[in-house]
């Protein structure tokens, strides 16, 4: 497991934890990423912007951790199963980017949707969660929202244009 997660070729996975280390810097996220903060990442306890604990900082870890490691091992699945035949094939780096973008994009949208507090009652996620959640900390617009109350938060940037001025 550590092998397929960490250090696989075939899985993609250096790419895949170099975007998700992009994606922590716009949440200030701090974590080293090894097998342990991997399956730990239900229950890691990390600092928001506006206190000790951060419970939208938390759930971005949770999701786009868990996301990502389900990510790494389907490449690896489809690298072994769809190209067992062609020991040198590789996806394209581009292409894993690509792909951990789509996961992300979709599951933002999914949250998106949970928010609508008449259509989902059980499943339903606060607005200020989905929120939280998806803000970039280091975009100063967002210090704004929480001084003036409705103003709407600056999400971090998933994908290609997010990439820009990542430091
Ligand atoms: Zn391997």
């Amino acid at each position: 497991m550590e092998h397929v997660l960490m250090e696989c070729p075939d899985s993609r996975q250096e790419v895949i934890w170099d975007t998700v280390r992009e994606f922590f810097a716009r949440k200030r996220i701090d974590v080293e990423i090894n097998v342990g903060t991997i399956m730990g990442c239900a229950t890691m306890r990390l600092a928001g912007f506006w206190g000790a604990r951060g419970l939208g900082v938390e759930r971005a870890f949770r999701i786009v951790v868990s996301e990502s490691a389900f990510l790494v091992w389907k490449i690896r699945c489809e690298k072994r199963i769809q190209h067992a035949e062609d020991p040198d094939w590789q996806l394209p780096e581009e292409a894993a980017r690509e792909r951990w973008t789509a996961v992300i994009k979709k599951r933002m949208a999914q949250d998106k949707t949970l928010s609508d507090k008449k259509r989902f009652r059980k499943q339903y996620v606060a607005n200020w969660l989905v929120e939280d959640t998806w803000l970039d900390l280091r975009n100063p617009a967002n210090y704004n929202r929480y001084r003036i109350p409705r103003v709407p938060g600056v999400l971090v940037g998933i994908g290609v244009a997010g990439r820009d001025g990542v430091g």
